[in-house]
């Protein structure tokens, strides 16, 4: 209950003899518009300009960290005042304007999703738009893995490549892996792996395979270089943005939503296909972010994804970036 001191009652009461509602004018009732609007943001490294662009949060149940319980998930979402009954993950793209490229970073869960989810996932396309980005005027699409999440977007709702003109870039050790029939063989019928198998499969012969491989440690293109950072799957890649003096770490599923997996780095989501390199490939990035004090844009972060990364008792905590009303 909120209770009031005398002298905050004593300055109610004078505003109410002040100005009674009675003499105030009338308005009509305005209808609630009951829509979000859309979600992208703005920010420089350097001379490139980075645009977030949300496609949507999804929800999945408790039970999906290896080594936790579904009670210790529970209450670290609630310490985070997150909804506690299930793991609600933001999926956060990002596209890079270097001034003579225009660069999609993992073009989200796809808009086919977008009606299955009642709008709640697969925005991107229509976030774009919204951001005054076209789709055919994207040159280049790098993808840091190949979970659905991350390569869906490639395609639009009928199946078609999103992005007729532009390269699009894959981590060279993701291939071979979901390739290889024997591995897909080996997948659990009805997993999530052998989903993906599956789903990888979709995807690419959409695009008619066309795609160019990239060795992680490389740059990619001036300012923009892939960094190695396996377990999550085996060829996932991290990216680096660099102009002048600034820099962003683009981590892709380092780490998941923070509230878990930043404060716990031990945990282990179902997701990562080696948990052990996983958690391994966390802890080495957490501390360089930390140590370099170094600027994180995180897939699975809250919108719009971007944070500063410091050591916190056994674990991590992420500090968000303040929204900027400029650029
Ligand atoms: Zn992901």
């Amino acid at each position: 209950m909120v209770k009031l001191t005398r002298r905050q009652m004593l300055v109610t009461a004078t505003v109410t003899t002040l100005a009674p509602m009675g003499h105030l004018p009338a308005h009509g009732a305005a209808p609630p518009i009951g829509k979000q609007a859309p979600g992208y943001y703005r920010y420089k490294v350097g001379s490139y300009e980075v645009t977030v662009v949300l496609d949507g949060v999804r929800s999945w149940p408790l039970d999906m960290v290896r080594n936790a319980t579904k009670e210790d998930v529970s209450a670290a979402l609630a310490a985070a005042h997150l909804d506690k009954e299930k793991m609600t993950f933001p999926y956060v793209p990002i596209v890079v304007n270097t001034g003579s490229k225009l660069i999609v970073i993992d073009p989200g869960l796809g808009p086919n999703l977008y009606e299955q989810t009642k709008g709640a996932v697969g925005q991107f396309h229509t976030n774009l738009a919204a951001a005054g980005i076209d789709r055919n005027a994207v040159d280049m699409v790098i993808i840091s893995h190949f979970h659905a999440d991350h390569v869906n977007g490639l395609l639009t709702a009928d199946s078609k490549p999103a992005f007729p003109n532009a390269e699009i870039l894959v981590p060279a050790p993701e291939w071979p892996f979901w390739w290889d029939d024997s591995n897909m063989s080996r997948a659990p019928a009805g997993s999530l792996l052998e989903t993906n198998f599956k789903n990888n499969r979709r995807v690419f012969s959409a695009l008619g395979n066309k795609v160019t491989h990239y060795e992680p440690g490389k740059e990619l293109l001036p300012g923009i270089t892939s960094v190695a950072t396996p377990g999550h799957t085996p060829g996932h890649t991290s990216h680096v943005i660099a102009s002048g003096s600034d820099k962003v770490f683009v981590q892709a599923d380092v780490a998941l939503l923070p509230a878990l997996f930043v404060r716990n780095p031990g945990w282990h989501p179902t997701f990562d296909f080696a948990p052990d390199v996983a958690e391994q490939t966390r802890r080495k990035v957490y501390d360089m972010l930390a140590a370099e004090k170094m600027l994180l844009q995180g897939f699975h972060y809250p919108f719009p994804g971007l944070a500063y990364i410091e050591k916190s008792g056994t674990g991590y905590r992420e500090i968000p970036v303040p929204w900027n009303p400029t650029i």
